[in-house]
């Protein structure tokens, strides 16, 4: 038992010294998540103020400063207080005899540094790929995901804005996906953290942008928009669910990009209802199962 307080505690001390020492600028501006967030996001903004997509759309959107708290919420507050719990699961999981190896089909560890990443990349988009199907297929998955679509103007501070119960959500699955890939995270990992973060803020920016050819690879703001419309294929619980890569819906057939407009109305049936505070959005998902609409 005191293993496991002892590992919670210095997980949790852990995380809150690394977000002090990276807000502070003491740790490798590289790996620097705090600033970095902060950097990435003035420039998707800069880019969406100087060539945006809806040009009747304020700068200051419906929901900006909403979504602002949530990005950090999401970002650092909750990351903190639930890497304690996560570190419970690791000596829980070396009790009952797993490890980082028990799982390994892949061994990365002897290729050159740009095949690690990729792989990484691609294994971890593709296990967040599949969370995300399973987030519309199943209602009471989709209860919490309705945060996410529950933004009716798009910005690119939407791209964090989910309900907490998705970090727990993902988390599994892409633990799953590193073990895969024998425990083995590149020690260039942020690289792709931070491709990631990039995307995902490109893909909800009101930026009218396809990447041409590429777009069979990459997501895009186009394709991400008709993720959250109101109106979906009748039959289907979603299209485009990709997150930074858009192959595996062309691969499973759930891409869906009719025009590109940008006019289309987002949300979901019923979305006029879903409440509009932080508080009661985050209570959502854990009551009201009956009363909700499903799409
Ligand atoms: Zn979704
Ligand atoms: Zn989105």
């Amino acid at each position: 038992m005191r293993r496991y307080f002892e590992a919670f505690v210095s997980s949790f001390k852990g995380s809150l010294d690394w977000t002090w020492s990276s807000i502070i600028f003491e740790v490798p501006w590289y790996t620097n998540y705090f600033w970095g967030l902060i950097g990435i996001s003035i420039v998707v903004w800069g880019l969406e103020i100087f060539f945006p997509w809806r040009k009747r759309q304020a700068i200051f959107r419906k929901d900006f400063w909403l979504d602002f708290f949530y990005m950090f919420f999401n970002f650092f507050l909750f990351a903190i207080v639930i890497s304690g719990f996560y570190s419970l699961l690791g000596v829980f999981f070396k009790d009952i005899g797993l490890n980082e190896k028990s799982f390994a089909i892949i061994d990365l560890s002897g290729l050159a540094v740009f095949f690690q990443l990729l792989i990484f990349f691609v294994v971890l988009d593709f296990v967040q790929w599949f969370t995300h199907v399973l987030l519309h297929k199943y209602s009471f998955l989709w209860n919490f995901h309705k945060v996410h679509h529950s933004v009716k103007e798009m910005g690119f501070a939407a791209h964090l804005r989910y309900h907490w119960m998705e970090n727990i959500l993902y988390k599994p699955l892409k633990v799953f996906g590193v073990m895969i890939l024998g425990g083995f995270e590149p020690d260039q990992a942020y690289i792709v953290h931070f491709i990631a973060i990039s995307i995902g803020h490109l893909n909800h920016a009101n930026i009218k942008l396809s990447w041409g050819p590429f777009k069979y690879v990459l997501n895009n703001p186009v394709m991400h928009l008709y993720h959250h419309s109101k109106a979906i294929p009748k039959g289907s619980y979603g299209v485009n669910f990709g997150i930074s890569l858009s192959i595996w819906d062309y691969i499973f057939k759930t891409n869906y990009i009719p025009e590109d407009s940008g006019t289309i109305e987002l949300g979901f049936p019923g979305d006029q209802l879903f409440p509009k505070d932080f508080i009661h959005q985050n209570l959502y998902g854990f009551r009201n199962k009956n009363k909700q609409t499903k799409t």
